[in-house]
């Protein structure tokens, strides 16, 4: 299988032709198709297996090619646990993004608080963010979820780990279960607390894995 088999936007396409990406990894093939589908995922592979693209590719294809729930609000938000790890995401999907109108935004812990309320008025199409922070975001009103179309939960073990919970189910509450699709990407899934969370956030998901670690 070809990324070019799977009914990407041609931006897309374009984008991975450049890169020089040509075939899709497993988790990559198992996830993509039922993200594209518009279902809740949980997707589990070891690290290093290319999960960032599985999630990043149907998220840029939905900005694309559907219309938006909301001008204002973001359409497509992305955790990750790290400053480091959420600035790794948001390098590769402003590679990915090329010359499209999509705006992004980063919202990190540790940075200017006003600087990214500014920059939350320019109404981004995507957050890539910490979960800290985007939390605090809501509690302040600079930033409203109602109209978000697709959450993404990366590295949610390591997220859970470091004590996000009570930030991942405020994100959950703002961010409207009837109109979203959830996806969550983890190296494993065997903490009762990663349980309870999928059962929170997600509704019926669909699971794919790939190697002993999922
Ligand atoms: P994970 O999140 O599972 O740890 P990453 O998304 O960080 O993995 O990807 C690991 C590396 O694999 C990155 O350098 C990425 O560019 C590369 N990669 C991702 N998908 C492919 C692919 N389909 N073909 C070749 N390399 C890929
Ligand atoms: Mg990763």
């Amino acid at each position: 299988m070809q990324f070019t088999d799977l009914p990407l936007h041609h931006t897309l396409l374009k984008a991975l032709d450049i890169k020089g990406l040509t075939e899709p990894t497993e988790i990559q093939k198992l996830a993509i198709p039922h993200a594209l589908m518009g279902r809740d995922l949980i997707a589990s592979s070891k690290t290093g297996s290319g999960k960032t693209l599985a999630f990043l590719l149907p998220a840029i294809h939905r900005a694309l090619t559907k219309p938006a729930l909301s001008r204002r609000d973001p359409r497509v938000l992305i955790l990750a646990p790290t400053r480091e790890l959420a600035k790794q995401v948001f390098l590769q999907l402003k590679g990915l993004l090329g010359k499209q109108s999509l705006r992004a935004a980063l919202v990190l812990g540790g940075e200017n608080f006003n600087d990214q309320v500014k920059a939350l008025k320019h109404y981004p199409h995507f957050i890539v963010g910490t979960a800290g922070r985007v939390a605090d975001h809501l509690v302040g009103k600079s930033l409203y979820l109602n109209g978000l179309e697709l959450l993404i939960m990366d590295e949610a073990d390591r997220m859970l780990d470091l004590g996000f919970a009570p930030q991942l189910k405020l994100i959950d509450k703002a961010a409207d279960h009837r109109k979203r699709q959830t996806m969550m990407f983890s190296a494993t899934l065997d903490s009762a607390e990663l349980h309870y969370l999928t059962q929170t956030l997600l509704k019926a998901p669909h699971r794919v894995s790939v190697g002993s670690s999922g």
